[in-house]
């Protein structure tokens, strides 16, 4: 794999398509219900933390990005969003959730890191079965079949 070394932005990515995981804790919401529109949301990465969730004012405060910055990446995080879903949805796999990263190049901003059913949560639309990390994180077992699942679907 030809990679380059970016200078990671300290700020997660989260785009939302439907409740779950934090969300449905924060704003009592069951998982499972669709969102009216998309939500983006941001979370400052420090372990000691526990990567708490920010805002743009935040981000600017701290220093983390530029409003710049920001605004080129909310766009290209609902860009992902918006391709993404459709090419799950066309294999019959729902878009629930996902978390990105960006960094610098050479003073370039780029999506960084890894787009993944470990960075994801996807489900089967037809019968809402997960198929991404929360099998391992609920200890559902299947994790390396749901995986390949998604890999199979994937390449059809
Ligand atoms: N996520 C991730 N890495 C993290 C935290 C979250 O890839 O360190 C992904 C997670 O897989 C899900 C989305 O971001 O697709 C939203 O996660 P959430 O905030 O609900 O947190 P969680 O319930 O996973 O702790």
């Amino acid at each position: 794999m030809l990679v380059k070394s970016l200078k990671i932005i300290p700020v997660e990515v989260v785009v939302r398509n439907i409740v779950a995981g934090s969300l449905s804790k924060r704003v009592g919401l069951i998982e499972g219900i669709r969102l009216s529109s998309t939500i983006v949301e941001y979370y400052f990465k420090s372990d000691e933390l526990g990567d708490p969730l920010i805002n743009e004012d935040h981000i600017r405060a701290l220093n983390l990005a530029s409003m710049e910055q920001m605004s080129k990446i909310k766009s290209v995080a609902l860009k992902v969003n918006d391709i993404l879903l459709h090419h799950l949805a066309a294999r019959n796999l729902e878009l629930v959730d996902f978390k990105l990263k960006f960094g610098l190049h050479n003073g370039q901003l780029l999506l960084g890191d890894e787009i993944s059913p470990d960075t994801c949560r996807i489900w089967d639309k037809t019968t809402g079965e997960k198929l991404d990390k929360d099998r391992f994180r609920y200890d559902l077992g299947g994790v390396e079949v749901a995986y390949e699942e998604v890999y199979r679907r994937l390449l059809n």
